[in-house]
């Protein structure tokens, strides 16, 4: 096996590792229970947390858009690049519409769905 198999190997072991916790409700990085709803326990939810504040701090400060990591159109003050910020805005109408068509009912029968698949 060379190098780039190996690497490859690896990768694709990391990913179906990834697939079972994910099914089974683990943190993706060790064997701890993830937290409810949540992709990592405690631990590496914050470690994911430092991570993205820091490549969005560090996507600011070289005038990158924090969304895409494109660089933004000149002197944009905003965060985000034109584009992404006019996704952002149309997602942002379409979650405020959504309110209107009862959020609690709907947050509720994920809640229990999600409950009974993992008392299953
Ligand atoms: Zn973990
Ligand atoms: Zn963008």
């Amino acid at each position: 096996m060379n190098l780039y198999e190996q690497r490859k190997d690896r990768k694709s072991k990391t990913r179906r590792r990834r697939q079972r916790h994910r099914d089974k409700g683990l943190c993706l990085d060790c064997t701890s229970k993830a937290l409810f709803g949540r992709r990592f326990c405690s631990v590496h939810l914050a470690k994911a947390r430092t991570k993205a504040k820091q490549e969005y701090d560090w996507r600011i400060a070289n005038g990158v858009c924090v969304s895409c990591g494109i660089p933004k159109e000149e002197k944009r003050s905003e965060t985000k690049c034109i584009a992404c910020a006019s996704k952002a805005a149309s997602k942002e109408r379409r979650r405020r519409e959504m309110q209107h068509t009862s959020p609690h009912a709907l947050y509720a029968g994920i809640r229990v769905r999600l409950e009974s698949e993992r008392a299953a």
